[in-house]
């Protein structure tokens, strides 16, 4: 995640190429690694998300300048977080909106009416761990704000004719105010940065164009995702305001504990208890596999408890990859309760036998050596 790739490089496109032709070449590679038409290869969705990113710096007038001046360092500290596939995020209030601010004011604004785009909502999912070894489509209901239906997000009850230039900032969106050395640019708090002014309100959403609504989403949760991943699903966010660019919504994903095994990275653990005479005698025993299959193991005669075998290869899948990590049989050996009248009779028996000669139980020597030493060196 830290190297950063040149967004030209990424879009195969020259530094010069115009807006046109970068669009052509990001439609071109989208659909080349497009993630529903490599299912499962994690490099090609690695790929589709540094094509994505790249498209959102260079399609904007104001940060290609910005990353043409100054690379990648015109956008850190944007307010973006560390882990799953977020690209640190543009808005939030952070240094990357300043940048805006400032190059909008350098460089001109393209015509007027260029409000904010709509906000970044968040929303949360929990899937069991084999959804997590597997991958997921889930379903994710949000409230949020969408287009107006009755008005088809222009705000206006009459469509385009009650749709008036803002007499404060004469359809800029923006004014300007002196700040230091710089001269800011801030949303015309009359229009809210629509540059519009509507002279019939929408009924339905009071002329703001759009209304809260409760709305599923379909978030596709990639096999190997780990507890705490962030996805973003970018324009999934909240309609803009009068028919502005929607933001994006990022899914936090939560992995729920499971019953048999415990995931470290791309291990699983799975602790097996075996009866004191099964570990003693050896035996072969099945286990279950995090993909839903069962596999044998074989426990050799003398098989202490702690001790672990590993089964290569089924572990947890491994994001981005198709390589697979291991799985750990970790084995506890149960001492027997609740005996009956036989089973008390054999074990003495054996106890009897067992307790003459000491080889038949390894730590026994050194423990006693140890215990002898003990008491003899502190007197
Ligand atoms: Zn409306
Ligand atoms: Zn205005």
């Amino acid at each position: 995640m830290a190297t950063q790739l040149d967004y030209y490089e990424v879009l195969e496109v020259s530094r010069t190429a115009s807006a046109e032709e970068i669009k052509k070449s990001y439609r071109k590679l989208a659909m080349k690694y497009h993630p529903d038409r490599n299912q499962g290869d994690a490099d090609a969705e690695a790929r589709f998300k540094e094509i994505s990113h790249a498209y959102d710096i260079l399609k904007d007038e104001q940060k290609r300048a910005a990353y043409d001046r100054f690379g990648h360092a015109a956008f850190e500290g944007g307010g973006g977080g560390a882990g799953g596939f977020d690209f640190s995020g543009f808005g939030g209030g952070g240094l990357g909106d300043i940048f805006e601010q400032m190059f909008g004011d350098m460089m001109g604004r393209r015509g007027g009416g260029q409000a904010r785009s709509g906000n970044d909502i968040q929303t949360h999912v929990e899937i069991t761990l084999e959804e997590a070894f597997s991958g997921v489509k889930k379903d994710v209901r949000v409230i949020t704000r969408v287009a107006c239906e009755s008005c088809h997000g222009s705000g206006s009850e009459n469509g385009e004719s009650g749709v008036q230039t803002c007499p404060s900032c004469h359809g800029a969106g923006k004014v300007r105010a002196q700040q230091g050395f710089f001269i800011v640019e801030r949303p015309c708090p009359t229009c809210h940065g629509t540059g519009r002014s509507i002279t019939d309100p929408c009924k339905a959403c009071h002329g703001e164009g759009t209304v809260e609504r409760e709305r599923v989403v379909e978030v596709q949760v990639p096999a190997g995702v780990e507890d705490g991943t962030r996805i973003r699903m970018t324009g999934s966010g909240e309609a803009g305001a009068n028919g502005t660019p929607p933001g994006d919504l990022y899914v936090h994903v939560s992995v729920l504990e499971h019953g048999l095994f415990q995931r470290d990275g791309a291990n699983v653990y799975c602790r097996v208890p075996l009866r004191m005479g099964q570990a003693a005698l050896g035996t072969e025993i099945e286990v279950p596999v995090i993909d839903g299959s069962r596999a044998n193991v074989k426990i050799p005669a003398g098989t202490q408890g702690g001790a672990h075998f590993r089964l290569r290869g089924k572990g947890f899948s491994v994001l981005r990859s198709s390589a697979r990590g291991d799985m750990y049989i970790q084995v506890t050996v149960e001492t027997p309760q609740h005996l009956t009248k036989r089973q008390r009779e054999l074990l003495e028996e054996f106890e009897t036998e067992a307790g003459e000669d000491i080889k038949h139980s390894p730590e026994h020597t050194g423990f006693f050596r140890r215990v002898r030493d003990f008491f003899e060196g502190g007197e």
